[in-house]
């Protein structure tokens, strides 16, 4: 039986894993369907680690995270979880049909931005197509970016950008928000915000160095918005299904989006069940913020093994 098993092996997972064994616990396994990194992996630029003092590619950034976090006896194994399950013990249950007994459980498998679906997307993800302003806005300073969406994320990024860009335009294919109406009637106030409404992105352009801009099919009119940088917040998927039972309900509690709901000690209302990183509550979706939360929840999982 596992001391701890650990889902996913992003930062907060990897950190995690750093943690419980550096602080005692013995028989701990990372369980990464990939090779252990996490989105961030994705990024052509991450300047926004602390410590890590050059700008990085996410690879870079994380080129050393499983030596480091495996230096203390944490093992890794390279499957797929597909269920947490809780008996006496937790169960997991893992792609290859084996299963696992473990005394606590961290889940830490992230999130996915919803992908839009026009042409070019792929091509200049992390080349001029963004999914998180915190991370890329600063790239545009003083330059004209545009966001696609029309939900909170869309409207508050937008925002968020109007501080450092010369313009936002926000681009969103009807002409009613989802956002909250507040969060609506500040962007319309703000003057750095230009709205394109009823329009879709037909296609991103560039070349080797980049996003050079998109082509708009608002409503039959086709504009050519010269723009580097576009920001897709078309929604997100919460990595939540390994908590999916087989009654489909969630094997414990998760807000209306599928967010795992934990307190400041990444517990969950299950003991001995924990999640990190992007896949909880509140999460302000960055690399130290997952990294933070592993740490975190890793402590909590080594007072639960030792109390239990
Ligand atoms: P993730 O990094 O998503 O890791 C989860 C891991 O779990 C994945 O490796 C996945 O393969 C694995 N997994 C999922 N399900 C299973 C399963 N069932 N079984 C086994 N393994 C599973 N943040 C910054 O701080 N700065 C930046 O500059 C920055 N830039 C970004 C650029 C891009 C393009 C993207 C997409 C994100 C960026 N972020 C940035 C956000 C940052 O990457 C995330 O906040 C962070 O990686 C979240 O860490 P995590 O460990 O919670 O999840
Ligand atoms: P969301 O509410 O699902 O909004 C997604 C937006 O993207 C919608 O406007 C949608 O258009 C648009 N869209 C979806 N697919 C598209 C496509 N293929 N092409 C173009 N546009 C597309 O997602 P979110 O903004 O990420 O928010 C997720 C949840 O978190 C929401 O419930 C939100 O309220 C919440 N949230 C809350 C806060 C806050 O309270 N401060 C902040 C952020 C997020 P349509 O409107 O036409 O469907």
């Amino acid at each position: 039986m596992l001391d701890l098993a650990i889902v996913g092996g992003g930062p907060a997972g990897l950190t995690a894993g750093l943690y419980a064994t550096r602080g005692g616990l013995k028989n701990v396994v990372m369980y990464e369907k990939g090779m252990p990194g996490g989105q961030i992996t994705q990024s052509s630029e991450v300047e926004n680690y602390p410590g890590v003092c050059k700008v990085v590619t996410g690879m870079e950034l994380m080129e050393c995270w499983p030596e480091q976090c495996m230096r203390f006896g944490l093992k890794h194994e390279m499957k797929e979880v597909k269920r947490v399950k809780k008996e006496k013990n937790f169960i997991l249950e893992l792609g290859n049909g084996e299963t696992v007994k473990a005394k606590s459980v961290i889940v830490a498998t992230g999130s996915t931005p919803k992908r839009a679906g026009f042409e070019g997307e792929d091509e200049f993800l992390g080349r001029g197509v963004s999914t998180c302003a915190t991370c890329d806005g600063f790239f545009y300073k003083d330059k004209e970016v545009a966001v696609l969406g029309g939900g909170d994320t869309a409207l508050e990024e937008s925002l968020y950008l109007a501080n450092i860009c010369s313009k936002v335009y926000l681009i969103h294919r009807r002409d009613q928000f989802r956002a909250a109406p507040a969060t609506v009637q500040r962007v319309k106030n703000n003057p750095k915000i230009e709205f394109i409404l009823n329009a879709k992105v037909k296609k991103a352009y560039g070349n080797n160095m980049g996003l050079e801009g998109v082509i708009i099919d608002q409503q039959g009119k086709e504009i050519d918005l010269k723009v580097p940088g576009l920001f897709v917040f078309v929604g997100m998927n919460v990595n939540n299904s390994v908590l999916k039972q087989e009654d489909s309900s969630f094997l414990c509690e998760v807000n209306e989006w599928g967010e795992v709901i934990v307190d400041l000690k990444m517990r969950t209302n299950i003991p001995g069940l924990f999640a990190a990183g992007d896949i909880r509550v509140d999460a302000s979706k960055q690399v130290v913020c997952a990294a933070a939360d592993g740490a975190t929840a890793a402590l909590s999982a080594i007072s639960f093994v030792r109390e239990s």
